[in-house]
């Protein structure tokens, strides 16, 4: 039996995936959320993918493993197999400065880094003050824990006025 399956680079793997963004932020791919992690393509052609999961227990988690398997079988990759990475905790350091800034211009205030968390202005309460999206006003208010998804919290910024959702930082 000829082997009749297409073979793949890792760069074209790579490419495939770059078109799967992430279904709770649709301007960013995996990619630029630290989310895929690695391509291997062993010597039978077996591409293998790993991904680690951002926040455990979000429910974006499992959509995002469907849809890298949904592309590359869209691909034509008849021989895979998507693991879930836990070796290392996912962190918001993660993410490319590029995939903050699309975060930011999309209207969602960015995880700040995380080893400079303790430097991040705190109010009188001592809840984080996270600027503005829009006007990088500092006059902004949680305002719930949980915005549209656990990942992100709810803020209204009593500046322009704008309720906008901060990624929460891990
Ligand atoms: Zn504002």
């Amino acid at each position: 039996m000829p082997n009749t399956q297409t073979l793949h680079t890792e760069e074209q793997i790579w490419d495939y995936i770059r078109e799967v963004t992430d279904p709770e932020i649709p301007v960013l791919n995996i990619i630029e959320m630290g989310v895929a992690r690695s391509v291997d393509i062993d010597h039978s052609g077996k591409v293998t993918v790993k991904i680690t999961p951002t926040y455990s227990g979000c429910p974006a988690m499992n959509a995002i493993e469907k849809m890298v398997k949904e592309k590359l079988e869209e691909k034509d990759i008849e021989d895979f197999e998507v693991k879930l990475d836990f070796s290392e905790a996912w962190t918001t350091d993660w993410m490319t400065d590029e995939a903050k800034v699309k975060l930011k211009d999309y209207g969602i205030a960015p995880p700040e880094k995380s080893v400079n968390d303790d430097d991040f202005l705190k109010s009188l309460s001592g809840t984080k003050i996270v600027p503005c999206p829009f006007c990088d006003s500092f006059e902004t208010e949680l305002q719930s824990q949980f915005g549209s998804t656990a990942c992100k919290s709810q803020y209204f910024c009593n500046s322009c006025h704008q309720p906008f959702e901060h990624f929460k930082c891990i």
